[in-house]
């Protein structure tokens, strides 16, 4: 029986997702033999087009990428963003706060106008993503997870509920309690709680979950005399897209 042909796609990001997977694959060998990778830059130089997995990191950064990316769509028969630049746009997003033409001057100088640029922006404002693994960088195990449940031909299923469970459940002191600040009440868990069980507010780079309670979130930072402007350059960092569709902002 062939085996599923699989391919890895890279748009504007760190490719720390993509290492992830190398990692995920050297403790998972079983995973190599179920597929057959047929496009994978960081880890290969062949470049099959035939294929019917395509995981696709990072953000669009400007208009080609979409036609780029349409065509991977085309191929492939499930299509799955991997890592936070290409779920919610993360950190390239950040540069949507500012004016396009201003980023572009900063970045390239008097050339600015060589070098096509538009609002960074997750896949999904392209093409129809049919599953995502959140984080930056990705969760080893859960891309595990993720590719297991497809080869078996279930629905790969991912927490949906606040990082605060999974903090909790860690018997974590809250970072509010130490006088810091925190996404959890509003963060899809999944991580394992890892930034505050560090030591770290969790910045919310697996994005929000589906239904964020936002009403319990700033009664929160209410309790602990913050507002949601405190917390902005946070909710900033991974989520500028996002937070900025909730503003009605659109870029068409
Ligand atoms: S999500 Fe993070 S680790 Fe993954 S590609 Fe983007 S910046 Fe890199
Ligand atoms: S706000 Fe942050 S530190 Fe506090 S319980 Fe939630 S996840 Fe943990
Ligand atoms: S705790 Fe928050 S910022 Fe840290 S890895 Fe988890 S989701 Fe990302």
């Amino acid at each position: 029986m062939s085996k599923p042909k699989v391919a890895f796609f890279d748009f504007t990001c760190c490719e720390g997702c993509q290492l992830t997977v190398v990692d995920s694959l050297q403790t998972h060998p079983e995973l190599l033999d179920a597929v057959e990778i047929v496009q994978f830059r960081e880890a290969m130089s062949e470049k099959g087009e035939d294929y019917l997995i395509a995981f696709v990191e990072g953000s669009l950064a400007r208009p080609a990428d979409e036609e780029r990316l349409r065509g991977i769509r085309e191929k492939a028969g499930v299509l799955i963003a991997l890592g936070s630049c290409a779920h919610i746009g993360g950190i390239n997003t950040i540069r949507n706060r500012q004016p396009l033409q201003q980023v572009r001057q900063y970045v390239y100088g008097e050339k600015w106008d060589w070098f096509d640029a538009y609002e960074s922006r997750p896949i999904s404002a392209a093409v129809k993503v049919d599953y995502f693994i959140p984080g930056c960088p990705i969760d080893r195990d859960e891309f595990i997870h993720v590719v297991t449940a497809l080869l078996q031909g279930r629905e790969p299923k991912l927490p949906d509920y606040p990082m605060c469970v999974e903090c909790k459940l860690k018997e974590n002191v809250c970072m509010y309690d130490k006088g810091r600040t925190c996404l959890g009440p509003i963060t899809r868990a999944g991580c394992g709680a890892i930034c505050p069980t560090y030591g770290d507010g969790c910045e919310g780079c697996r994005g929000l979950i589906t239904n964020p309670n936002l009403d319990a979130a700033e009664d929160v930072l209410k309790e602990h005399g913050l507002t949601v402007q405190d917390i902005m350059a946070k909710m900033d960092l991974f989520g500028s897209y996002q937070m900025m569709e909730m503003e009605g902002v659109s870029y068409g």
